[in-house]
């Protein structure tokens, strides 16, 4: 007989439950996007990593995550800020390992200052990597998935998809987007095994954050425990970092047979921040 889906899925949760699967992670050498392809290839996931550029350190990560997890890892170079280059990532994974059935579009940055003086540039930036690469992204992968009829999609987002703060107009104008693109995407792949989700943390302890607390710590004159308590974690009630670890194993849940019904969310991982 079998397997109803709740056994299956129930079953899932106890083995490699991405084997056979294939990742692109976005941005995915440092931070968020690199615990998540790690995560993906620790179930069982072929994983591919994202750069800018192919360099010795890529070539490093990919080698030590094949030997940790004993499956499949290129490294694919995109810049994402290019459109033509992001949606040449997918023929390219598909060229080392057949076939992308997971995109996770994770790349990011960050640019801090009122509108009236934000540069334009900076506004380009900040939409064109944050927002537009995953609309390109999604256009190019979809057709694959459309015919396998099977598909995960993670956008990160952010708690500023949710709620915002002053001085980061393009950043929370991004991350709204990205969870508005999230819905669209539930809706038009609801009926052929596709789900589309936005994670949205609070503060997740990745290098990023790390090189801004001696820099705040400068600019308020506080020490920096200070600046982790009352600037950083001020919105965060638990008061605590969320890690990259807590990322993946979110990302490999919703790709699991366990997340098959969970498509069009947002979901907060900000130890309360939204919930304000
Ligand atoms: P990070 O700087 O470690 O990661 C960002 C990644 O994007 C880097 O690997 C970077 O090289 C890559 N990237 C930037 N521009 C790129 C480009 N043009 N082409 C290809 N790759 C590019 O920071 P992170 O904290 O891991 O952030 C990852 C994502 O998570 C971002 O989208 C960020 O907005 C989001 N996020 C982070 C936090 C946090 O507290 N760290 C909170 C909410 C959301």
């Amino acid at each position: 007989m079998p397997d109803t889906p709740t056994k299956s899925a129930a079953a899932s949760l106890f083995t490699r439950p991405l084997t056979g699967k294939v990742a692109l992670v976005t941005g995915s050498t440092s931070g968020i996007g690199l615990g998540i392809a790690r995560a993906f290839a620790m179930a069982g996931a072929d994983v591919a990593l994202n750069a800018r550029k192919v360099s010795p350190e890529t070539d490093k990560l990919v080698a030590e995550i094949k030997a940790q997890a004993g499956t499949k890892v290129v490294c694919v170079a995109a810049d994402m800020s290019k459109p033509d280059q992001v949606k040449a990532s997918i023929p390219e994974a598909e060229k080392h390992l057949g076939k992308v059935d997971i995109i996770v579009n994770n790349a990011g940055i960050q640019h801090v200052e009122p509108i009236e003086t934000f540069p334009d540039e900076d506004w380009e930036s900040v939409i064109g990597i944050n927002l537009s690469s995953a609309f390109y992204l999604t256009k190019a992968a979809l057709p694959g998935m459309k015919k396998r009829k099977w598909g995960r999609i993670i956008n990160i987002s952010s708690a500023h998809g949710l709620v915002a703060s002053a001085y980061k107009s393009a950043y929370v104008a991004a991350k709204h987007g990205l969870v508005g693109l999230t819905k669209v995407t539930a809706l038009e792949t609801a009926e052929e095994g596709i789900t589309a989700n936005a994670i949205c943390p609070g503060y997740v302890w990745t290098p990023l954050v790390q090189k801004q607390i001696p820099e705040q710590a400068k600019a308020h004159n506080m020490s920096e425990e200070e600046v982790v308590k009352k600037v950083l974690l001020s919105n965060q009630p638990n008061k605590k970092f969320a890690t990259v670890e807590e990322m993946g194993a979110l990302a490999v849940f919703l790709c699991s047979d366990g997340g098959a019904s969970i498509t069009g969310t947002a979901i907060p991982v900000d130890g309360g921040w939204v919930a304000h």
